[in-house]
């Protein structure tokens, strides 16, 4: 039997639920199954834990990281820096993170209660100019004694930790739940759907699947408007170099780490901000999920899929499983409009003038 008290946070790193969807899914008409995986419940709040311990103990195995000396210098868009943050803590080495402006002040809190530095840095920057986040670390790291990048955007341990852990988690989940009467089952994942920012979380995700599971699985990624991630390039032409809102997913470069190989990738669907919060939405009311802004991006991609003409013959089938990859969590984005809105501008329930009602005979 495994130990139950674990060593420290990094032992509650990964294992999170994969979740039935059924009430979006019946809203949306579809026949087959919805299964959320929900990474805000691993121990640093996002899928990015994963990889961020995973860089630092294969840095560590290679002998690269020197606890007291060592200062871990990376660019990222928040939740790759918290799990490097959390790691480092706990190992002993500093941290540096380099943060475009647009990702949120509840980011920033948690890496600096974590112990890390933040350089903040413009957003419209592009990837390879001296003054983005990937151009400032890289200057930080040329000057600052045992500076070390892990590079998420190239370092292997980056799809390897979604292909050693993520994916095997969501098939064990999937082939040990029994298909039943009221909840057919086809015993295996038939569709798999992730935002991609570095693209590690779908190039892992799908190496795993096909690798092991089933090698007919569709792989589908999802990438917001503005960003140039999807394949082929015609996806993104009238749309490059917009802002969006939506944090942690597209980008102006391709990273090494993402394959957009159609055999790893089968399909892409551009979303845009106003989708992805609609669906976070749904994703809370409906099913109580704390998710953040991401997460909607990945559930209206896998809609959307789902209504194409491949799609719907999936979604019309009992038993087959769809998976949404859902990265990060609510409490990463508080602060930000778009959540406010949403949670303090909702339309008032009915229960809202029963309230007033009562508040005003007393
Ligand atoms: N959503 C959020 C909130 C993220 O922080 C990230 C990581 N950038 C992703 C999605 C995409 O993950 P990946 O980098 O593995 O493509």
């Amino acid at each position: 039997m495994s130990p139950r008290i674990l060593e420290n946070a990094l032992g509650a790193v990964g294992n999170t639920p994969l979740i039935r969807l059924d009430k979006i899914a019946k809203q949306n008409g579809l026949k087959c199954n919805l299964l959320g995986k929900v990474e805000y419940m691993s121990a640093g709040g996002s899928v990015k834990d994963r990889i961020a311990k995973a860089m630092v103990e294969a840095a560590e195995e290679e002998g690269k990281l020197i606890p007291g000396k060592s200062v871990v210098i990376e660019p990222t868009s928040g939740n790759t820096g918290i799990g490097l943050a959390m790691a480092c803590a706990i190992k002993g080495y500093s941290v540096i993170i380099t943060l475009p402006n647009k990702m949120s002040l509840e980011k920033e809190a948690a890496l600096r209660a974590l112990g890390a530095e933040v350089v903040r840095t413009p957003t419209e920057a592009a990837w390879d100019a001296p003054e983005s986040h990937i151009g400032v670390a890289q200057r930080l790291q040329r000057e600052i004694p045992y500076g070390i990048i892990l590079d998420q955007y190239r370092n292997i341990n980056n799809p390897l930790a979604h292909e050693y852990t993520t994916g095997p988690e969501i098939i064990d989940a999937v082939v040990s739940t029994p298909s039943t009467t009221c909840r057919p089952s086809s015993g295996k994942i038939d569709v798999i759907v992730a935002g991609a920012g570095t693209g590690g979380t779908i190039t892992g995700l799908s190496r795993a699947i096909k690798k092991t599971h089933n090698k007919g699985c569709i792989v589908v990624a999802v990438d917001p408007r503005g960003s140039i991630l999807a394949y082929p390039d015609e996806l993104n032409l009238s749309d490059e170099g917009k802002q969006y809102t939506v944090e942690g997913i597209g980008y102006d470069f391709i990273p090494d780490v993402l394959s957009r190989d159609p055999s790893d990738i089968n399909s892409w669907i551009k979303s845009s901000d106003e989708e992805a919060f609609a669906a976070v939405q749904a994703l809370m009311r409906k099913e109580g999920l704390l998710v953040g802004g991401s997460s909607g991006s990945a559930l209206s991609g896998a809609l959307k899929w789902l209504q194409s003409t491949q799609g719907q013959s999936v979604a019309q089938m009992e038993g087959m499983n769809v998976v949404v990859l859902l990265p990060d969590g609510i409490r990463n984005y508080m602060s930000k409009p778009w959540f406010l809105k949403m949670a303090m501008e909702a339309e008032p329930s009915p229960l809202a003038s029963i309230i007033a009602n009562v508040l005003h005979e007393t």
